[in-house]
């Protein structure tokens, strides 16, 4: 944007170097990790509908190899510009690290708004790129690993693993070039779920940690919390479904329409399904409007969840936030001003780069799944429900008491491929949140979570590229 006085890659830069003092790397490789490896820039033809030809400009940016393949989103957006992708692509490396996902980052981008074109014509558009990735060897389950993001989704993802496999013949882990696919196309259950269910998993571990909710008079744990979430679409609607369903009060929401509470809680799904019928969150029964959509962001609350747009807290309104965890699930919600009022305010803003990880860290389970050519669960279903069968006959039969049905379901049931998503899920966002706040009170000079996050990346980072030697 031209009224800012930094491009958004200078402004990755810049929040990088920040963090960068508080570590002791060579200025050397800090300087080689902060670069973008490869830009690769393309224009080509697409024939429209009516005929008419158009040139189409597009980029895929790698921007680290220090690990292998590559992996980001690929974007539809008249937005797109070489600059944005460069930045989002090193975003995807700090991303990446900090979720101990062994992937380097990568973005990719087309200029184009798919809303003016057919199906057809993205078709078309969506299999012409994935060629050029090919010829200029820029995808591959080694080499980068696309994967949707604005605009995008399991549909274009689709057509990239078709061209990708009609153009490399016999190339047995073809389905791992791109992740997001369709379930029936090599993708993976569980995926539509991850990033709110990441969230949840990232601010539920937060909440657990008695000294953190202690310095803001907080009860340690989920249960009772009240919650207000910004956006009711896939990520704002999955994070209020986790957190209603582990006993928190989600007591606002909010869309672009409007704002609605109840001090009581509301069910996303009841809401959502209201907003279906009526066109609105508005007028929900039991629940009171709230004059500006805005308003719910300066609701009495101990978590805000903002998972619409990025910007959405800003110098403006952040001395009006009352609540004292931010759980950024939007990429870029709140501005480095709103970071100086939450500092000063003592509220915790839990960083998106890592708390909106989920997405990427299932397409991850998703690629191992590609690779490893089986579902997850299937080799060992059956045999943890035949053990676990077995177990509960033993206790019985040397207590003489029977568990009740419910308890017996649960504990014969074997793992399901979503079960284990899940759970691998869980495991890497509780992971990713102890090593960062290990970080930030190993080191109280570093000023707040998202700079100690960034501190995790680079360690991360700088250290595989030291151990790696630097090519003659
Ligand atoms: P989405 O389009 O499904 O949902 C966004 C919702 O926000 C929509 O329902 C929209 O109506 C609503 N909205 C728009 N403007 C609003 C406003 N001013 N006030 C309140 N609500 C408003 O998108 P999504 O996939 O849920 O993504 C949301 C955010 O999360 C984005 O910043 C995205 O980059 C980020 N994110 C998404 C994923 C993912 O896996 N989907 C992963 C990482 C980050």
């Amino acid at each position: 944007m031209s009224h800012q006085p930094y491009s958004f890659f200078q402004s990755v830069e810049k929040s990088f170097d920040k963090a960068a003092k508080f570590t002791k790397f060579d200025p050397g490789i800090l300087e080689q990790i902060k670069a973008c490896n490869s830009v690769y820039q393309m224009r080509f033809p697409v024939k429209r509908d009516d005929g008419s030809i158009e040139v189409i400009e597009a980029y895929r940016v790698q921007h680290s190899q220090h690990k292998s393949p590559c992996k980001g989103g690929i974007r539809f957006s008249d937005e797109v510009n070489q600059d944005e992708v460069m930045a989002l692509a090193s975003l995807m490396t700090y991303k990446c690290a900090i979720v101990n996902v062994p992937f380097g980052g990568g973005k990719g981008g087309i200029k184009i708004n798919p809303r003016n074109y057919s199906e057809y014509e993205l078709e078309k558009i969506t299999r012409r790129y994935t060629a050029e990735l090919v010829k200029k060897n820029f995808i591959g389950p080694g080499i980068d690993v696309p994967a949707p993001d604005y605009g995008t989704g399991p549909r274009e993802m689709a057509w990239i693993v078709d061209t990708y496999a009609s153009l490399k013949p016999g190339e047995i882990d073809a389905a791992g070039c791109v992740t997001g696919k369709p379930v029936t196309q090599g993708g993976v259950r569980g995926r539509t779920e991850a990033t709110g269910l990441g969230v949840f998993f990232g601010i539920r571990e937060v909440c657990n940690m008695a000294d953190v909710m202690k310095e803001r008079g907080l009860e340690v744990g989920i249960k009772n919390k009240t919650v207000v979430v910004q956006g009711l679409g896939n990520v704002g609607y999955h994070s209020a479904k986790f957190f209603r369903e582990a006993g928190a009060k989600v007591i606002g929401l909010a869309e672009y329409e409007g704002a609605i509470f109840n001090a009581e809680g509301l069910n996303e799904e009841d809401v959502f399904q209201h907003r279906k019928k009526t066109g609105s969150i508005l007028n929900f029964p039991g629940a009171t409007n709230l004059v500006k959509n805005t308003d719910a962001l300066e609701l009495e609350c101990d978590i805000l969840i903002p998972a619409a747009l990025e910007n959405v807290i800003n110098g403006e309104n952040a001395p009006r936030v009352k609540a004292k965890i931010i759980g950024e699930a939007a990429n870029g919600p709140c501005t480095p001003e709103a970071d100086e009022i939450f500092m000063q305010k003592n509220i915790l803003c839990v960083p998106d780069m890592y708390l909106n990880a989920g997405g990427v860290t299932v397409s991850y389970f998703e690629w191992l799944k590609n690779l490893s050519h089986v579902r997850y669960g299937r080799m060992e279903k059956r045999f943890t429900e035949n053990l676990n069968t077995h177990i509960l006959n033993q206790i019985e039969g040397l207590t003489g008491k029977q568990v009740d049905e419910i308890e017996r379901k649960f504990i014969m049931h074997g793992p399901e491929e979503q079960d284990l998503v899940h759970s691998g899920l869980e495991e890497t966002m509780i992971t990713a949140t102890r090593e960062i706040m290990d970080i930030w009170k190993n080191n109280p000079s570093i000023p707040d979570m998202r700079t100690a996050a960034y501190v995790n990346a680079i360690n991360k980072v700088a250290t595989s590229y030291a151990e790696l030697g630097i090519f003659p």
